[in-house]
């Protein structure tokens, strides 16, 4: 399929996911914007390289995901956006009764206020365009809970509850909004987990990614940003349509037990 003359903002996007899915969606002809909120020669290189990988174009524009005016301000600068791809995620893991309060505010911050955000801006630049894809990367913790996580959950489950919202919004027109649920993706944000589970459960690395990281994913294997790249972009495919306001999850069969 081809997205071809769509432009795609992909929040939180020099890294894992986010650049996984950039990459899909940049194979399949659309032109990218990618952020973080760094603004190194590096940044714009990554910009650079998947232009000249995939004969696309690519522009990297540094934005505060935890700053509203900068999430609104990212998708003006991008000055059109066919396709929002709301990841910018950040993580903390701690007991609820200690779980300081500046990182619940930081992830319910960048993880889910940032997506009513870039929404709220995108929308009109849809709605003129006659043509719109939001694409929220959600988490198997946007269904499920698991301990220590509170924010990351609660602003998980509230990615899902945002997304369901503006299908319904949008319902009449040829926009759609859906969420990805990924299980566990190998990934910087994966790999910072592993000291503090190793130190919440008393185990070593192996012992912590199968029996703590992956107890819940019957596959056993990690999912692949390739693999929430190319979900991604088959939501933006004409065969899906008629797919708005749900959930696709990418768990290895997390959410099935
Ligand atoms: P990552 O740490 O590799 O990437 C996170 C991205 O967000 C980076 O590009 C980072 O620069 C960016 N970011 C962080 N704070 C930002 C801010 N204030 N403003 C702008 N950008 C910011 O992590 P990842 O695993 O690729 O996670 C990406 C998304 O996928 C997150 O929303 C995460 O919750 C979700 N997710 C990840 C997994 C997994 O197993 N890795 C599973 C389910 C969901």
């Amino acid at each position: 399929m081809s997205l071809a003359g769509k432009t795609a903002i992909v929040t939180g996007s020099n890294s894992g996911i986010g650049y996984g899915v950039a990459e899909e969606l940049a194979r399949a002809g659309a032109d990218v914007v990618l952020n973080s909120f760094t603004d190194r020669d590096e940044d714009h290189a990554l910009a650079e390289n998947l232009a000249a990988a995939h004969g696309v174009t690519v522009r990297y524009i540094a934005a505060d995901m935890s700053r509203p005016e900068d999430c609104r301000a990212l998708v003006d600068r991008a000055g059109a956006c066919d396709i929002l791809v709301n990841n910018a995620g950040i993580q903390h893991v701690a007991p609820v009764e200690s779980f300081p309060a500046e990182k619940w505010d930081a992830i319910i911050a960048i993880n889910l206020s940032s997506a009513f955000h870039t929404t709220a801006a995108a929308l009109p630049l849809m709605r003129a365009a006659g043509w719109g894809r939001i694409v929220n990367i959600a988490s198997a913790h946007g269904l499920t809970a698991s301990p220590f996580k509170s924010a990351y959950v609660a602003a998980k489950h509230g990615v899902v509850g945002l997304t369901k919202t503006v299908a319904l919004e949008t319902a009449e027109e040829p926009i759609t909004a859906n969420a990805i649920c990924p299980g566990y993706v190998l990934t910087p944000l994966v790999e910072a987990q592993i000291p503090d589970q190793m130190k919440t459960h008393g185990m070593d690395r192996d012992t912590v990614v199968r029996e703590v990281m992956l107890a819940r994913q019957p596959s056993k294997a990690f999912a692949t940003t390739g693999q929430i790249g190319g979900t991604a972009v088959f939501l933006c495919s004409e065969a899906a349509a008629q797919i708005t306001g749900t959930t696709i999850s990418v768990d290895g069969g997390w959410t099935a037990l």
